[in-house]
């Protein structure tokens, strides 16, 4: 059953597997003219100053805190996504990303001086500021259609860009509303919505891009790398993982099995920083066990839990589970029937073999194996036994130990007693390692991602330089002079005299 039928995409509801309705897709041909709008936008939006900028962006915040409730209700229509999800992933949370923004974007966008030695250099100043890309594209995955976008779209309009964004085919209407929201408060077109599948976003990429930001699958992600190297754009990629949480023998273990139950099947396990490998101290294995199956039998269906975005989804995670079995993992909670609509129960799994799929490719769903270690010293090898490289928690009271831990590890974020809630922090850089990719979201590292910067010289001085024309003998006075006289061991007097006398028959020449 293909989505995109006539140039429509069926939207369906997750919760049922039925069509609810259907939205236009953009005609490819389409594209480069909305990429020529958005830059003839841009120019405009650039041209207004920061202060005013802000002021349009501010606009934008509120109107989005005034359609919070469409927004949930259409996350829950698309993704099925619980509210309390909606609410605090992708409305509290972008609310925040806003406020960050706003406040931070002057301080960020401020030029910094070039250090001028004025002995050197004398009569010259330079400083060093970050210009906008200029039209950026943004292809975006289902699974936090509204939190992942906007992550991106706020630094990059704040700082004088316009975007091409790309949706998934699975949430257009959700990106719709966002965008609509977009033309009524910045300039109209600076925000430009491109619906559609894989043909329209190969088309955003190929459309006169100066960078393209990208987030999904690692497949798909090597075919827009490809396309943006043909194009010579930079490219950012922000791909799976694969994150396990370690849990010590010292953890507070009722907090580790409550953080961990969230994240290992918060969103329905469709995040890419889901804990998809939970590694337990044997000591206290059978503890953490029973804490895990007693959090994991009270969720709700459909009010904790959703079910996956799409049939094809659900899909893999059904295979991933069988092949488990079929290698001797055992099901110690959830399991059973799937449904309604694309519903997996949360599963958690033991005796799982280490080669088998669910512990080595991404599962992007409501599976968690558990597994016991020994020693710590193992701990390196089991957690880097991976493709990916995005976020690992330590659970531990021992806050240094953790930490020091830590380090052995490879991969973009870690945290201790917690699991990669910091991906919903502004200030806090998000990116991984390896096939998770190398793009960078949230905090100054982002805004260099879509900023250029220019370096602007002033300079006064009457004087001829000393490094200008001709390169004659009192040159080679200097600059030997001036070698000398740094080198360790050099011979100072003499050096400096030979640096003085170059420089005055420099001078008179
Ligand atoms: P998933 O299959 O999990 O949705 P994808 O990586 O395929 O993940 O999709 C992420 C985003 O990339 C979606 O917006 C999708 O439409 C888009 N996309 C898919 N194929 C291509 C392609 N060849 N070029 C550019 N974008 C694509």
């Amino acid at each position: 059953m293909n989505l995109i039928e006539n140039q429509q995409i069926r939207c369906i509801d997750p919760r049922t597997g039925e069509t609810v309705t259907t939205v236009d897709v953009t005609p490819e041909a389409q594209v480069p003219t909305l990429a020529s709008a958005a830059c003839d936008a841009q120019l405009l939006w650039f041209d207004r100053n920061l202060k005013d900028r802000k002021a349009a962006v501010s606009a934008l915040h509120q109107a989005f805190l005034a359609h919070a409730n469409d927004i949930a209700g259409l996350l829950a229509e698309e993704c099925g996504r619980p509210a309390g999800e909606a609410w605090t992933a992708e409305i509290v949370a972008n609310h925040e990303l806003f406020g960050w923004w706003l406040s931070n974007i002057d301080d960020l966008l401020t030029a910094t001086p070039v250090d001028l030695n004025p002995i050197n250099y004398p009569g010259k100043r330079g400083r060093v500021r970050l210009d906008p890309k200029g039209l950026v594209g943004l292809i975006t995955p289902w699974n936090l259609p509204v939190a992942i976008p906007l992550r991106t779209i706020i630094p990059a309009v704040l700082a004088g860009n316009a975007v091409l964004w790309k949706p998934s085919e699975h949430t257009p209407r959700v990106s719709a509303l966002l965008a609509s929201l977009f033309d009524a408060h910045l300039e109209p077109g600076l925000v430009s919505l491109v619906q559609g599948a894989g043909a329209q976003g190969a088309a955003v990429v190929t459309a006169g891009l100066d960078t393209v930001f990208f987030t999904g699958s690692v497949r798909t992600g090597r075919t827009v790398q490809l396309q943006a190297a043909h194009c010579g754009l930079p490219c950012s990629l922000e791909l799976g993982g694969k994150d396990a949480a370690v849990v010590l023998e010292d953890a507070n273990i009722d907090r580790a099995a409550h953080g961990i139950t969230w994240a290992a099947f918060g969103f329905a396990g469709q995040n890419c920083a889901a804990v998809e490998r939970c590694f337990v101290q044997r000591t206290v294995y059978d503890d953490f066990l029973k804490a895990i199956q007693d959090r994991v039998s009270a969720l709700r269906p459909g009010d904790d839990v959703g079910p996956l975005v799409t049939a094809e989804q659900l899909s893999i995670v059904q295979a991933q589970l069988a092949d488990a079995i079929t290698r001797g993992a055992k099901v110690v909670a959830g399991g059973g029937e799937c449904g309604p609509g694309y519903f997996h129960p949360p599963t958690v799994l033991t005796d799982v073999p280490a080669d088998a799929q669910v512990m080595t490719e991404e599962t992007f769903g409501p599976l968690l194996p558990i597994v016991p270690f020994d020693s710590v010293e193992d701990l390196a090898d089991l957690v880097n036994a991976t493709d990916f490289g995005l976020t690992t928690s330590v659970w531990t009271q021992n806050v240094d130990f953790g930490q020091s831990l830590a380090e052995q590890f490879n991969c973009g974020v870690v945290t201790i007693n917690n699991h990669s809630f910091s991906g919903a922090l502004a200030s806090a850089a998000w990116g991984g390692t390896k096939d998770t990719g190398h793009g960078v979201t949230n905090s100054r590292f982002a805004l260099y991602e879509l900023t250029r910067p220019r370096t602007i010289i002033v300079d006064r001085s009457k004087q001829r330089e000393m490094w200008w024309y001709p390169y004659n003998e009192a040159l080679g006075q200097v600059t030997q002079g001036l070698v000398e006289l740094s080198r360790s061991g050099g011979n100072r007097l003499p050096a400096l005299g030979q640096v003085v006398a170059g420089l005055m028959r420099r001078w008179k020449e």
